[in-house]
């Protein structure tokens, strides 16, 4: 997972800043054949690339809706495959809409972390299989530091979110990844078999919180190995960072 931070300040629902208490994950693709995180994500940090529109989401509404996920995964500049936090987890987002159980009970409203993978024109399988991988990792990491289950209804898509009466009627991500032979149980199980391999959770979690709060964030792509080279790697840099943000 290459996970980066830019939270989108100027989006409405960053400025409003309502907290929740993330409780699961609602899995999103965009409806629209763009890959490049500079579409959504901005402005160009030097990776992500310019958007000549200057449309990407860090605008209060962007294009005029209410809208604002916890993440895009998807394309670089390098065109290398990469995940932007837009929102901090624990902020509700804006990315389900409302189903049958109307607004107080949509998922937004009751603690789903949602995130959008960028589309392309669905058939590509190696685009595919890339954001396919980091949403599983992404997941992962997500499940590991909020205590989430990767089952129902806990890990769903937008589609089965509708189902379940707290999101909008959209197809995603079903109508993506049943053309490469994925759904979303076998993402569940993906994700599932991923977590297994995650050792210092509680060690992860404190470094994700602590990220959180010291400037430039502390780089948390690294949670497999034994503990002993995972502590050894990173654990001297997570108390550097700690020490820097007291001075
Ligand atoms: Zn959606």
């Amino acid at each position: 997972m290459n996970l980066r931070t830019l939270f989108l300040t100027k989006n409405l629902c960053y400025e409003v800043g309502k907290k929740h208490t993330p409780k699961g994950i609602m899995v999103h693709s965009t409806g629209a054949n763009n890959p490049k995180l500079s579409r959504y994500v901005g402005p160009d940090d030097g990776l992500l690339g310019n958007n000549p529109y200057n449309n990407h989401w860090n605008q209060p509404t962007p294009g005029g809706r209410k809208v604002c996920p916890h993440a895009f995964i998807g394309r670089l500049k390098d065109n290398s495959i990469a995940t932007y936090q837009t929102l901090p987890w624990d902020m509700a987002g804006w990315h389900s809409g409302s189903g049958r159980l109307g607004s107080a009970q949509n998922a937004n409203n009751s603690g789903y972390i949602g995130f959008e993978i960028c589309e392309d024109g669905l058939t590509d399988p190696v685009y595919f299989s890339k954001v396919y991988r980091e949403a599983v990792e992404l997941t992962a990491f997500l499940c590991v530091i909020h205590d989430i289950r990767p089952v129902e209804p806990y890990l769903i898509d937008h589609s089965e979110g509708h189902q379940l009466g707290i999101a909008s009627n959209h197809a995603d991500v079903m109508h993506w990844f049943a053309k490469h032979g994925r759904n979303m149980d076998v993402f569940r199980a993906d994700v599932n078999a991923e977590m297994a391999k995650i050792a210092n959770r509680e060690l992860l979690k404190a470094a994700t919180k602590i990220s959180n709060r010291v400037p430039g964030g502390i780089n948390i792509l690294m949670w497999s190995g034994n503990d002993r080279e995972w502590k050894g790697k990173y654990a001297d840099a997570l108390l550097l960072k700690i020490a820097d943000a007291w001075d």
